[in-house]
């Protein structure tokens, strides 16, 4: 697989580790592309949702909500690409992986088709006790709001910093 950064929509400049100082929010930003001998590519993308260190961060509740719309929408969306996704621990986003997919394009219409999905959704995917480690830590009308706020921002999800 070529890796061909400046195609697959992402500035030289923002990739990697910034000042976060600098970041803006929200945002999509390729943290990092990782080549393995075989040719397969894994991609670390930061879904930066909140201000760094601008008291502004996820509650609990919401940042474990909307990690179970990502977890369920990125899979069912990106079969054979989707790895994994995680919460940042300050909570002011997620970690995403990817296995071969590495276009911005195409990880933010992802995202876009996900959280409208958070909108028309009736329950929190995976909640039930047998699926989850927090089962009645959801709230699915709290997770909606913060869809909400990111989507009226779709704009400027490339405004990395
Ligand atoms: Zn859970």
């Amino acid at each position: 697989m070529r890796i061909d950064l400046d195609a697959w929509g992402w500035a030289a400049d923002t990739i990697g580790e910034l000042d976060h100082r600098r970041l803006k929010a929200p945002s999509v930003k390729l943290r990092g592309v990782h080549a393995g001998a075989g040719g397969d590519v894994v991609c670390t993308i930061d879904l930066r949702w909140r201000l760094p260190n601008a008291d502004a961060c996820l509650s609990t509740v919401e940042a474990h909500s909307l990690e179970h719309f990502l977890l369920e929408g990125f899979g069912r969306l990106l079969p054979g690409h989707f790895i994994g996704v995680g919460v940042m621990g300050c909570r002011t986003g997620f970690y995403l992986t990817l296995l071969n997919e590495g276009r911005r394009e195409v990880i933010e219409q992802t995202l876009e088709t996900v959280l409208y999905g958070v909108l028309g959704a009736t329950a929190v995917p995976y909640a039930r006790i047998e699926q989850c480690g927090h089962w009645r830590h959801h709230d699915l009308a709290a997770a909606q709001a913060v869809a909400r706020e990111v989507l009226a921002q779709r704009a400027a999800w490339r405004e990395i910093a």
